[in-house]
């Protein structure tokens, strides 16, 4: 029986000649990463267990984004904890306040992860890297602890679910949408422990900035990670930025897949995921103008990237905010900051009555920069909706695009862009 193409890059890292799914291995890993949340306690692990080395100065990632520009103490201690780690070791890839982004838009757009590699952080959101044809998964901070020292993770080999991407999105549409549609399709235990296998010649017309938010929400259906074959679209955003090796692995003819879903994306209307879970989506024809908001947060790991800066300022050019809704927008990582602010994004967001924040995770888990009180709502371009998640059991989030988060809060109601 053939692999996918995630047991393909698995058995490379494993140094075997085939893995099967259920599989236990082994594998050596291209790069590991933790965050200001993950990695303290991972350090805390690393020096319990005796380790004096890091197996590879240049293969470890420490981003400081969740709760920095530190929020409080604590997370100033959090931080000052993992930036001494990164001193004593001379971690070339520490990021904080100045060189700062979110983790997985700072990663890719660095050169760090590439297409062929096997990578493991300290979030669950470390699928993201899936959109270069790398597999990239989320582990526990012991785990990143040992990767930290060894080089090295075990996993058990995930089985693959296939999803077979036609057609082209139509204006408005996004990546944010594919996946929303997707996760409501399957639900969010849908790809329990498997991959998430993106083919089919719908992959083509995807931007990488399309592929990266779709990849990043595959752990919000259960996957293991998500994955997209290599091609030009690929090829051209890694080149001049990934230093290693590209390795292109492609899943065999006979690879077995435990089911097919099939999505034209000619088909998909914008979509929104209710409140409280990623799964419950309704296309825009079902909400329009039927949900009042309070705040509206345009960023994070998910839609922070310029793609999504661009879409918002399509929207918010030349229209206000809505009296009485807070408009947060963050570009997701300084490079992004930069060039929203040269393309002249940043006058439009404030002309518009926005506020633009540094880099940071902030608002997407109820950090900071943007905490819901009871009874509030938000419209949100993050990735999970789930009881208090960007602050009081009783506010609610509501998951969309940036094109429908921007015209949501030029109206203050949720709103399809094309009836602005
Ligand atoms: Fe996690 Fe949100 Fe930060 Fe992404 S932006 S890494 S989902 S907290």
């Amino acid at each position: 029986m053939g692999m996918t193409m995630t047991q393909k890059i698995l058995a490379a890292h494993a140094g075997l000649p085939e893995v099967k799914a259920g599989q236990l291995i082994v594998a050596k890993l291209d790069l590991c990463l933790g965050n200001d949340i993950t990695a303290p306690v991972a350090v805390n692990e690393f020096e319990r267990c005796g380790a004096c080395k890091v197996f590879d100065k240049s293969r470890i990632a420490l981003v400081m984004d969740h709760f920095t520009p530190n929020k409080d103490i604590k997370a100033a201690e959090q931080v000052k904890r993992v930036r001494e780690f990164a001193n004593k070791f001379d971690i070339d890839n520490y990021f904080d306040v100045g060189r700062m982004g979110v983790e997985h838009a700072v990663l890719p757009e660095q050169g760090l992860v590439g297409p062929g590699d096997c990578v493991i952080g300290a979030d669950s959101h470390t699928c993201t890297y899936g959109a270069l044809g790398a597999f990239s998964t989320g582990v526990g901070s012991t785990d990143l602890a040992a990767a930290m020292a060894t080089g090295t993770a075990w996993f058990k080999v995930p089985s693959a679910i296939k999803v077979e991407l036609t057609g082209k999105l139509s204006k408005y549409v996004t990546g944010k949408d594919v996946v929303l549609h997707l996760i409501g399709m399957i639900g969010v235990d849908g790809a329990l422990y498997k991959s998430l296998e993106f083919t089919g010649d719908g992959v083509a017309a995807l931007s990488m900035d399309d592929r990266l938010c779709i990849a990043n929400m595959a752990i919000e259906a259960g996957a293991k990670n998500g994955i997209f074959p290599v091609d030009d679209v690929t090829l051209a955003y890694v080149n001049g930025r990934f230093k290693r090796e590209v390795r292109i692995f492609e899943a065999d003819p006979d690879a077995e897949y435990e089911s097919v879903v099939k999505i034209d994306l000619s088909e998909l209307r914008p979509t929104v995921a209710f409140p409280h879970l990623p799964e419950n989506t309704k296309t825009i024809d079902e909400c329009n103008g039927q949900v009042k908001i309070d705040q509206v947060v345009i960023g994070s790991c998910t839609n922070g990237r310029m793609e999504d800066m661009r879409a918002a300022a399509e929207i918010l050019k030349g229209r206000k905010v809505a009296k009485g809704v807070r408009c947060i927008i963050i570009p997701a990582t300084q490079q992004i900051w930069l060039d929203s602010m040269r393309e002249g994004l940043f006058d439009i967001f404030i002309e518009a009555g926005a506020a633009v924040s540094t880099p940071t995770c902030g608002p997407c888990l109820g950090g900071h920069m943007g905490i819901l009180a009871a009874g509030e709502r938000a419209v949100s371009t993050t990735n999970r909706n789930f009881v208090g998640r960007m602050g009081h059991v009783e506010s609610e989030v509501y998951l969309a695009s940036p094109y429908v988060a921007a015209a949501s809060a030029v109206t203050g109601y949720i709103t399809d862009p094309a009836t602005l």
